[in-house]
């Protein structure tokens, strides 16, 4: 009997983000309820009209400041798990506070009201693997056990300075370690427990709302202006073909969090959920590759250096995950991320 069962309600937190939209469609089409939060009536408008056949299975509620004691009170009022996304996903910030007070006093504001909650089974907080790796001379493959106080580090001693990408893991680390403490502090009197899914890049398909290709998130951004439009990111052919990291398929990572809340087994984990590691020189080979090409607007894909392959920086062991979450669980391969990528690009006339 899975510990958070097909009917029940699941808050999911900054509905309208590119994971949010999707982890929301996988709990409706799984035949759960849920409840988003957005910060504004007029950012829930796209999505209430993209989950319309699912009538009154989806709801959503405006949450004006995440970091605000008590702003989830309301929300959380009978749900039987949480999501929670919401949090700033940029590379760029001049304050680390920028990323650091909204993923951290977020995180703190709702652990804190689901503390009060009589019903609520599971918690999943929607972490990274920004809050586990380090930039080492000769890592060993990093698992759940391994966490990332080098950006804290960095932030704490250059503040501004401190290098752009410690910014937002040092936001992403510091709201993990507050969620595990509040919840470790809590554990003993409360009906819920914690699950933390940490995935590296997230690619895949969008489903929220998004005007154009200068507006895509983060990691679906950083994907077009690699594969797609090298011209419009300003990134050069090393940058394409050496820099290696990790990814997953978006709608791996919304199964995940199905999953998490099926599993008994989850509670009280980190899990790291990712397909494996990546140079963009694979996905612009698997683009030019396909026949015919998703994207006939754009025939003249780049073709960087095929065949070659960067040495990815962060080696992992994501053997953990699997295991818990169980067979259903089956990464998408590069080959059909980038398939159904292009092809959303293409309706788009992007
Ligand atoms: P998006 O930018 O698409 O979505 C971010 C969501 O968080 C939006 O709903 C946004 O609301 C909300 N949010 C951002 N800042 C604030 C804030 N200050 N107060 C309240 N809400 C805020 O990004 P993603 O969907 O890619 O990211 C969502 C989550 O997934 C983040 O926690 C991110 O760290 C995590 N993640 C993402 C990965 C990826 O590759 N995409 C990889 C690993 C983890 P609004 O529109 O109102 O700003």
């Amino acid at each position: 009997m899975p510990i958070v069962p097909a009917g029940s309600k699941v808050l999911v937190t900054g509905a309208n983000g590119f994971v949010a939209a999707w982890v929301i469609r996988m709990l409706l089409e799984k035949e759960y309820k849920v409840r988003g939060t957005v910060r504004s009536e007029g950012k829930g408008v796209y999505l209430k009209k993209i989950f319309a056949e699912y009538g009154n299975n989806f709801e959503l509620v405006v949450v004006e400041d995440i970091t605000k004691d008590g702003a989830f009170d309301n929300a959380i009022e009978g749900v039987d798990a949480i999501a929670h996304t919401a949090s700033p996903f940029q590379l760029v910030a001049d304050d680390p506070q920028e990323l650091i007070t909204p993923a951290v006093n977020g995180t703190v504001s709702i652990i804190k009201s689901a503390l009060t909650a009589s019903n609520l089974k599971r918690f999943i907080l929607l972490s990274s693997t920004a809050a586990v790796i380090s930039l080492l001379p000769d890592p060993k493959p990093f698992t759940e056990s391994d966490w990332n106080d080098q950006s804290i580090e960095d932030v704490k001693a250059n503040g501004t300075k401190a290098n752009q990408v410690n910014k937002y893991c040092a936001s992403k680390t510091l709201a993990e370690k507050a969620a595990w403490e509040l919840y470790n502090a809590n554990k003993t009197k409360i009906s819920w427990d914690l699950v933390a899914l940490n995935p590296p890049y997230i690619f895949g398909p969008i489903i929220h709302e998004v005007s154009s290709p200068a507006a895509l998130n983060t990691s679906t951004g950083d994907w077009y202006n690699s594969v797609v439009r090298p011209d419009m990111g300003g990134k050069s052919l090393d940058q394409i073909t050496l820099v290696g990291n990790a990814w997953v398929d978006i709608r791996d990572v919304a199964l995940a969090h199905v999953l998490a809340l099926q599993k008994e087994e989850a509670g009280g984990e980190r899990l790291i959920i990712l397909e494996g590691d990546f140079s963009y020189q694979e996905f612009i080979d698997a683009a030019n590759a396909l026949d015919p090409t998703p994207i006939p607007s754009h025939t003249d894909l780049p073709k960087g250096s095929p065949g070659k392959k960067g040495k990815p920086i962060f080696p992992y062991d994501a053997s953990k995950a699997p295991k818990i979450l169980g067979p259903e669980l089956v990464y998408h391969t590069k080959e059909e991320t980038t398939k159904e990528m292009l092809a959303d690009f293409e309706r788009r006339c992007w």
